[in-house]
Formats: structure tokens, C-alpha cells, sequence
């Protein structure tokens, strides 16, 4: 059985889904590759949507080049992002598990087209979704269901101002008290600030969530997105063996 498939049936494993906010080269995500060994998830931006036009938009179809080299030399799921439907079809042919993200919550012909590949979907919460909301949303994935669907919370917006959004861990702990849905936490951009993310992995262990979605960079001060919250692949390690221990305590098993 795919470690995917293990995970999406089992209850007690919690994964590190890791990765740089963008795909900016094949260099940079061997290097994360190689020093993050057991890494099994891993994500990187290929179609990136950008809050201002003339910021970095990704390698686009170039990106999916680069994937589909590297999954000939090393053993991993991929998640990437897809913001339109018509990358779809060829997103598909390296995707594992397909990310909508938080501007797109709403974006049901997106939803809607997500259920003809059946693969699992890491769905984001948008930055002003009540609970409520984004679980309406899931009903535009009927194919798909609690078996399919991972809920990612990703930070609102608040009044708060010093983090770059308010990580909303009631949400997670609201998800998994009331629904059958694996609930993801990303820190990352939960709270916009590198050094905030692994106290926050610490939480979402607390608060029962079924893993996290991390952004790792080989050099975040060089990163062509999000730079100020991406981690380095030896914090992350750092990171991993802090939630290994931890994870005794909450009888889960970290992959
Ligand atoms: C991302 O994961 O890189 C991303 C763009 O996230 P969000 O949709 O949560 O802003
Ligand atoms: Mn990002």
C-alpha cells in the first residue's frame, strides 16, 4: 500500500508535508530532498497566486518538467496548487494530492472539476471563511468526501496585525471534535514569521491535528516568495525530531 493511502486510512499518523513556498528550480528542491530524507510529502508551488500581478507566478508547465524528473529518482507525493481548471489534466500526471488554496476556496467550478481525478485535495481555508462556510464548500467535492478531503487551516484575518494572519486552532480542534475530516495546520503562512512555525507544529499536535504543511526553503533569504516564513531544511529535521518525540505523548506516529 502507498504510504498516501496508508495515511488517508490511518487515525494515528501525522504528517509532515514539507516543501518551498514556490518551485524555483530543480536544484533547490533536490536539495531539499536530499537533506530531508524521510521526507514523503512534500509541496512546492508551481501555479502561484500571487497577491500582486508582478510578483513571481510560478515556473508554470516548466515546473511540471521538473517534477516529473525528480519522481524518477526519488520516493515522494506530491501536493502542488491548482488555481484554474483547465490544469487539470496535466497537473494530474504528477500530482498526488491536489492543493486549493485560500483564494480559491470559493472557486466552485475549481471544486466541482476536482472530482472527476478522485485524488485526494488539501483544501485551504480562505482568509475570511467562517468553519461553516468552508465545510459547505466540501459539498462541491461529493466524490471525494471525508476519505478524500484534507482541511488545511492556514491563519484568518483578524484585527491582529503583528503576524502576517491569527491561526485559528479553535478551528482545528472544532474540525476534528465535530467531523470526520483530517485536519491540516500551516503554520507557515498561519503566521508569516519563520521563527513562530515550530512552536506552532508543537500546537497543532496539541490540538489533534493530522499534520502539517510547512514551507522550507535551502536559503529563505533568496526565496522568490514568502521569504520571511520559510524554515531551512535543518530546522525542519529540528522540527521533525521534536514532533517524534511529542508525538508519544499523543500516541501518533509522525511520517
Ligand atoms: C501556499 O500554500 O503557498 C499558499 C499560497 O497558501 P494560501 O492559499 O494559504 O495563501
Ligand atoms: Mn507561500
Amino acid at each position: 500500500m502507498s504510504k498516501l493511502k496508508n495515511y488517508l486510512e490511518s487515525e494515528s499518523k501525522f504528517a509532515i508535508i514539507a516543501g518551498p513556498c514556490s518551485l524555483e528550480s530543480r536544484e533547490q528542491l533536490e536539495s531539499i530532498l536530499t537533506s530531508e530524507e524521510q521526507l514523503s510529502f512534500v509541496r512546492a508551488g508551481i501555479f502561484k497566486m500571487r497577491t500582486q500581478a508582478e510578483s513571481f507566478q510560478g515556473l508554470g508547465n516548466a515546473g511540471l518538467k521538473i517534477i516529473k524528473e525528480l519522481k524518477t529518482k526519488y520516493d515522494f507525493s506530491f501536493v502542488t496548487e491548482i488555481t484554474d481548471p483547465r490544469q487539470a489534466e496535466t497537473l494530474n500526471e504528477v500530482v498526488d494530492v491536489f492543493q486549493v488554496g485560500s483564494r480559491n476556496m470559493y472557486n466552485y467550478d475549481l471544486l466541482r472539476e476536482l472530482n472527476a481525478y478522485g485524488k485526494p485535495v488539501l483544501f485551504k481555508r480562505a482568509f475570511s471563511a467562517t468553519v461553516k462556510e468552508w465545510l459547505n464548500a466540501c459539498g462541491y467535492m461529493p466524490d471525494l468526501g471525508e476519505e478524500k478531503i484534507l482541511l488545511c487551516e492556514r491563519g484568518i484575518r483578524t484585527f491582529e496585525t503583528s503576524t502576517r494572519n491569527t491561526l485559528d486552532i479553535n478551528s482545528v480542534i472544532y474540525l476534528k471534535q465535530n467531523t470526520k475530516f483530517k485536519v491540516i495546520v500551516d503554520p507557515s503562512h498561519g503566521a508569516g514569521i519563520a521563527a513562530m512555525v515550530g512552536p506552532l507544529c508543537h500546537v497543532a499536535m496539541a490540538a489533534g491535528a493530522d499534520g502539517i504543511l510547512v514551507e522550507s526553503h535551502p536559503n529563505p533569504a533568496q526565496a522568490l516568495s514568502d521569504k520571511d516564513q520559510q524554515i531551512t531544511p535543518e530546522e525542519l529535521t529540528h522540527i521533525r525530531a521534536q514532533l517524534t518525540e511529542i508525538a508519544k505523548f499523543y500516541h501518533k506516529e509522525v511520517i
